[in-house]
């Protein structure tokens, strides 16, 4: 895992000494033992402001309201159509219908919640590519003195791999 230095500003808008942090997190896949997959999840810390944190912390949240009330929706959706659709559910006893629902329930609030989170609350700081090990920063600003500060790490890798 690299270690980067992070120029002393926010990454979002560049207002100088970042008090905070933003976690952002990249899987990589790779083939594990016989036929099985091993997911690894890195994560890194990126700087920024006190005002963007409260931003993205906002944003966090209604990500996580907005993925239940899809969970909702859809629970209202199954719960109205799908004795329509199955006529033996009432055959069932109470408690597998109901612990069904929330098990449905609770993975479209975690498959949504971390969609909405990456997709518009992480990728407005930046992203990280496990493979290449770089950070993209969406603010260009930034990027270029995080690549200015970074340029001899790079120069060591490509050293090391030769
Ligand atoms: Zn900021």
């Amino acid at each position: 895992m690299s270690h980067w230095d992070f120029p002393d500003c926010c990454s979002k808008c560049l207002a100088a000494g970042p008090a905070q942090v933003w976690k952002i997190s990249a899987s990589e896949y790779k083939p594990g033992a016989g036929n099985s997959t091993v997911c690894i999840t890195y994560s890194t810390h990126l700087p920024v402001c006190d005002r963007c944190y409260r931003g993205l912390s906002g944003m966090s949240w209604l990500s996580w309201i907005v993925a239940c009330m899809i969970a909702g929706l859809a629970i209202g959706a199954i719960v109205i159509y799908a004795p329509k659709v199955n006529h033996h559910l009432d055959t069932f006893p109470p408690i597998i219908n109901v612990g069904a629902l929330v098990l449905i329930g609770g993975l479209i609030v975690w498959g949504s919640g971390w969609f909405l989170n990456t997709l518009l609350v992480d990728s407005s700081v930046g992203s990280f590519d496990p493979t290449e090990k770089t950070i993209h920063f969406t603010s260009r600003e930034y990027q270029a003195k995080f690549d200015a500060m970074n340029r001899h790490q790079v120069e060591d890798r490509s050293w090391m791999e030769v």
